[in-house]
């Protein structure tokens, strides 16, 4: 099938197109009894769930344009190969966080994987006021792995260096990030949208000549700083959970970038889980105990981060950069540690920019979340929105300042 021009796969089409691969029919059972569902909901791409006899599969597509907009924004198939190279890094580095690859078929941008089952997006979960056992222990430890493991700490550098280059090359989809993200929330782009009610927070927000100075400087950090392969899209709808499982989806944005920009993705949409959840109560203050949960999960993220990637340097740092000669060889272990307090020191301040960045751009740009767009009543959305905006906007402005994890948290509960 390689060979053919590419052809977006239906439900009906997919048994006929996909029968003869063995590893369906190992994994799902003979193509005759196949069931397949369409269940994306993402804003790029086609997923498949196929179910057979013998099991399930997920065969995810990438469509020659932006789902979310339609054929008018065209977007370049070979995102697939991006989150393919991506997911089987992603594999190696931290064994069993994301879905196993079973297929890749380059010419169809199709990505055959494992059917990750009972999980559920985090972000609904999170809505939901569930619980996930783990969680920040666990994603923590992924971003550790897969930054660390990702850059020249740990990869031989013509290893690193050939893969930068790889990487380099989703061009398009870094385009989408450095628009909708860095640029977009701070002026009046064609495609921005928010809620009615923070016109004077926007207009606000969208004059603060300092707030654009620190935005671009991030930009420029996203686009200059190849330090790692980032997974480049770690929001909480690209994570899926059970009770007690956390699995990572979804890195077609992968690219080189700074160490500290996964992390703060990731706490910017635990941040927003916490701001949104006064609009998701039945009675007053029913939520404030998963709050305090989830601040308790951005607490422990951090925690395991910087101890995870604290053991990998002190056990894995086999890279050109801060070698053992240079420090323990020679007795000098102290300042091996002072380095490591000082490289986990810079990608803490990069990742709270980075996270006000992602506050501001979800609030006040194209690409929304569930978390406030499931808050029916339009004058309560924008009053949780509009502390995520003041939180995102004090991280942007006072990240060399804010010590640790402990201080953002206790930011957080101020400004209920
Ligand atoms: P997009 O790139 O379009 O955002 P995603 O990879 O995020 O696509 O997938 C869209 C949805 O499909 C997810 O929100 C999830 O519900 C489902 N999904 C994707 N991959 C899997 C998987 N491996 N197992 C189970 N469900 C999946
Ligand atoms: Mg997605
Ligand atoms: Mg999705
Ligand atoms: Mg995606």
């Amino acid at each position: 099938m390689s060979a053919e021009t590419y052809v977006a796969l239906t439900p009906a089409s997919l048994s006929a197109r996909l029968g003869d691969l063995a590893v369906l029919r190992e994994r799902v059972g003979p193509p005759e009894g196949w069931q397949v569902r369409e269940v994306g909901d993402g804003n790029l791409n086609l997923v498949f769930i196929v179910t057979g006899a013998a099991g399930q599969a997920v065969v995810k597509q990438a469509l020659p344009y932006v789902r979310l907009v339609g054929e008018s924004w065209p977007l370049p198939l070979k995102r697939s190969f991006f989150e393919y190279n991506a997911l089987i890094r992603q594999a190696a580095r931290d064994p069993g966080s994301v879905p196993a690859v079973w297929h890749f078929d380059e010419a169809q941008a199709i990505v055959v994987m494992e059917y990750l089952t009972p999980h559920v997006i985090l972000r609904h979960a999170l809505i939901e006021g569930r619980r996930v056992a783990g969680l920040g222990e666990r994603l923590g430890e992924f971003c550790a792995r897969t930054l660390f493991r990702g850059s020249d700490l740990s990869m031989p550098a013509a290893a690193k260096k050939a893969d930068l280059a790889l990487f380099a090359g989703n061009v398009e989809l870094c385009d989408i990030t450095e628009n909708l993200v860095f640029s977009d929330p701070y002026f009046a782009a064609p495609m921005n949208r928010h809620t009615p009610g923070l016109d004077g927070i926007v207009a606000r927000l969208r004059g603060d000549l300092s707030l654009k100075v620190a935005a671009q400087h991030l930009k420029m950090a996203f686009t200059s700083r190849g330090e790692t392969l980032l997974h480049g899209d770690l929001h909480t709808g690209s994570i899926m959970v059970t009770d007690t499982e956390t699995r990572v989806i979804d890195p077609e944005f992968a690219t080189y970038g700074p160490m500290g920009f996964d992390v703060g993705m990731l706490i910017a949409n635990f941040l927003m889980a916490h701001f949104s959840q006064p609009g998701h109560e039945s009675a007053p203050g029913d939520r404030a105990e998963h709050q305090g949960w989830l601040l308790s999960v951005l607490e422990t993220l951090w925690r395991s981060f910087a101890a995870e990637f604290g053991h990998l340097w002190r056990t894995e740092r086999r890279g050109i950069l801060y070698q053992a000669s240079l420090y323990e060889d020679q007795g000098h272990g102290l300042a091996s540690e002072q380095a490591l307090a000082d490289l986990l020191g810079r990608i803490w301040t990069d990742a709270l920019g980075f996270c006000g960045i992602e506050m501001h751009r979800r609030i006040l740009g194209l690409a929304h979340n569930a978390d406030f767009e499931r808050i029916a009543d339009e004058g309560r959305r924008a009053a949780c929105e509009a502390r995520a905006l003041a939180m995102g906007r004090q991280l942007m402005l006072g990240a060399c300042a804010i010590r640790g994890i402990d201080a953002v948290t206790a930011m957080a509960r101020r400004m209920d």
